[in-house]
């Protein structure tokens, strides 16, 4: 049967609390499961395309896994192919427009019906987009913790095979920013790899007297200094420190990373599949990465982001933030500061079942 006839025949949608391995402490209280909601599309072959989208609060799971349950019961009857179902969204959804919950739940179609087209073709995800079968370099992505708590958490995540680190910065007392890094080169050594994230938490001009106090510290990276929208801001935050700043996580589709690479706000990117346009928005994003010379990182989604990473001609590096591995069965694994991609076909989710009908009861 020729890809292009296959048809969608119906779809799953089911929304889900996965408890995190690891609770992860934010400056606003510790995450101890994730709201998610897991997305099939099945076609007329049979073959099943799967993904799952993040609704960051539970306040969003409900009104997500609706909105995603409408959208993909109206695509029954039409193809599966990713591009055209693209952009047969983007026309439906123009009106509206093309963000927030809209832009989560159209990406995550999108992301699932790449996994489709990948198995229908029997191959990994990168190799479907041209990409190679490499381990990806990684990193931890750890929360916002005080030195002697993070030297701890370093220290296990060494021995799981972690040799780069990210930090939630941004603790009251700018020292304690300090001594968290310093903590994690008593641990790992004093070349390790450490960035920041400081979430958005400040103003431009406490931001730039709060990163020239880490210039020193030879961090990888200083994350969204000022609020993400602001990319003015970033770009003046940039000018005036020596530690590359990075951004993207929020970008909302291209027009957003265009205006962000226009206004130079950022050393590097991190656009987030979801945020991004799933699948089909991470490609454009990764083309005009690699027109301008910006490294890619990912954000969340480990999964298909080793995949993405891997076809992606300036990939950098993975984030390390598992938030589905209780329920998926097939998490990568990590060895001496690599993540390896799945190698079967599709993007690598395949669902622990039993694992989904406990939190689901
Ligand atoms: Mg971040």
């Amino acid at each position: 049967m020729n890809e292009m006839s296959n048809r969608i025949t119906d779809c799953r949608i089911r929304p889900v609390m996965a408890p995190l391995e690891m609770p992860h402490k934010t400056a606003s209280g510790t995450l101890e499961a994730a709201p998610l909601v897991l997305i099939d599309v099945i076609a007329d072959d049979g073959i099943v395309g799967s993904t799952y989208i993040f609704a960051y609060t539970p306040a969003a799971l409900e009104p997500l896994a609706a909105l995603s349950k409408n959208i993909a019961s109206s695509l029954v009857g039409e193809t599966a192919e990713p591009g055209a179902v693209s952009a047969l969204l983007d026309a439906r959804f123009r009106l509206l427009g093309n963000q927030g919950l809209v832009a989560m739940a159209i990406s995550g179609i999108d992301m699932a019906l790449w996994d489709a087209a990948a198995k229908r073709k029997e191959k990994p995800l990168y190799e479907l987009l041209g990409g190679k079968s490499d381990p990806v370099r990684v990193y931890d992505s750890l929360g916002q913790m005080g030195p002697d708590e993070t030297a701890r958490v370093v220290e296990a995540s060494l021995e799981r095979g972690f040799r780069a680190f990210k930090i939630k910065a941004g603790h009251p007392d700018p020292k304690t920013d300090v001594a968290v890094v310093r903590s994690i080169r008593d641990v790992a050594g004093k070349d390790v790899w450490v960035a920041a994230d400081f979430n958005q938490a400040f103003g431009v001009d406490e931001a730039v007297r709060r990163m020239s106090m880490l210039d020193e510290e030879g961090l990888a990276w200083i994350e969204e200094p000022v609020q993400a929208s602001d990319y003015q801001g970033h770009a003046t935050v940039r000018s005036a420190i020596r530690t590359p700043v990075q951004t993207g996580e929020n970008w909302w589709g291209m027009p957003d990373m265009r205006n962000a690479v226009a206004a130079k706000a950022s050393d590097l990117a991190m656009p987030d599949v979801m945020k991004i346009g799933g699948v089909s928005g991470w490609r454009e994003a990764a083309s005009l990465a690699n027109e301008v010379s910006l490294p890619v990182a990912s954000h969340l989604f480990v999964e298909i982001s080793a995949h993405l990473l891997n076809a992606t001609p300036t990939a950098m590096i993975l984030e390390w933030f598992d938030i589905a591995g209780t329920i998926i069965t097939c998490t990568p694994e990590i060895a001496d500061g690599f993540a390896i991609p799945s190698q079967t076909p599709g993007a690598g989710i395949l669902w622990d079942e039993s694992a989904i009908e406990k939190i689901i009861a």
